[in-house]
């Protein structure tokens, strides 16, 4: 599934190939759902605008016009890609979006759990999908340790889980949910509510930085991640634990723990995390 990185990378990927703003000329769509119903009006509000940009929110990415924004989430398997001619018939492309300058933008969803969707540029935080989400890692403004450790106040679930709360803070998921604790040298079991102040300043900076990396490096590549231009990102060579089960610590060599918690495979080192 992509994570925050993958999606930020696959932002700058489509906001370079669309750099030269071209206008929309016709949308073809091949279904009309991905995981939701795709608005009726989809087509006809897009055909004939041009693009002036991609933004992010979390994991969701708006492909810009002056009218309207182009809502999309990559789901588990979800990608944007560029095509300079008509692609062969695939029954998983499922939106054909022919630009002005001759080529082609396809959403592709294999499994589906994507969304394509409409959001007026202002009403992005009005949005059913939009409205619940918490800060943004990197806005130091809103996501800080006074206001990460006051939400954790008396709160009696992991901090693993909390920080995958996107109430919490948007776009920490399963991956670098693992590597942010190991850095902040917290185990995942400890509960929210017990965490001090210091340690949530280790947690929020362990956040950010892991997260920005991940980002330099395109993101981690696990699966069927690709980003826009079709290259695989290389973060997952730097990953200290996660997918490391029984493979000893980079730190002190310690074998590093996994066990699913809050549903999803967890790993540390039970040396260095207290
Ligand atoms: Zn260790």
């Amino acid at each position: 599934m992509p994570e925050l990185p993958e999606v930020e990378t696959v932002r700058r990927g489509l906001e370079e190939l669309l750099e030269n703003h071209p206008t929309i000329e016709q949308i073809q769509l091949t279904r009309k759902d991905i995981r939701f119903p795709i608005p009726k009006n989809f087509v006809s509000a897009l055909e004939g605008q041009s693009i002036t940009g991609v933004r992010r929110r979390a994991k969701y990415l708006f492909i810009d016009t002056p009218k309207v924004s182009l809502l999309s989430h990559l789901g588990m398997t979800g990608s944007w890609r560029i095509e300079t001619k008509t692609p062969a018939h695939d029954k998983h492309d499922h939106c054909f979006i022919e630009l002005s300058d001759r080529r082609i933008l396809v959403f592709r969803d294999p499994r589906r759990f994507g969304v394509l969707d409409l959001v007026k540029p202002g009403e992005e935080s009005k949005h059913k999908l939009l409205k619940a989400l918490g800060p943004e890692p990197l806005d130091e403004t809103k996501f800080n340790a006074d206001s990460f450790h006051e939400r954790s106040r008396k709160r009696k679930v992991s901090i693993k889980v909390f920080i995958m709360d996107q109430k919490t803070v948007v776009g920490v998921g399963n991956i670098y949910a693992s590597e942010a604790l190991f850095r902040a040298k917290i185990r995942p079991q400890k509960l929210a509510g017990k965490l001090s102040r210091h340690e949530a300043l280790r947690l929020v900076e362990a956040i950010r930085s892991v997260l920005t990396e991940a980002i330099e490096a395109g993101g981690s590549s696990i699966r069927d991640y690709k980003n826009a231009g079709g290259e695989s990102g290389a973060f997952q060579d730097a990953h200290q634990v996660y997918e490391r089960g029984g493979e000893p610590c980079r730190v002190c060599a310690t074998p590093i723990r996994s066990k699913v918690i809050g549903g999803r495979s967890t790993y540390w080192c039970p040396k260095c995390q207290t």
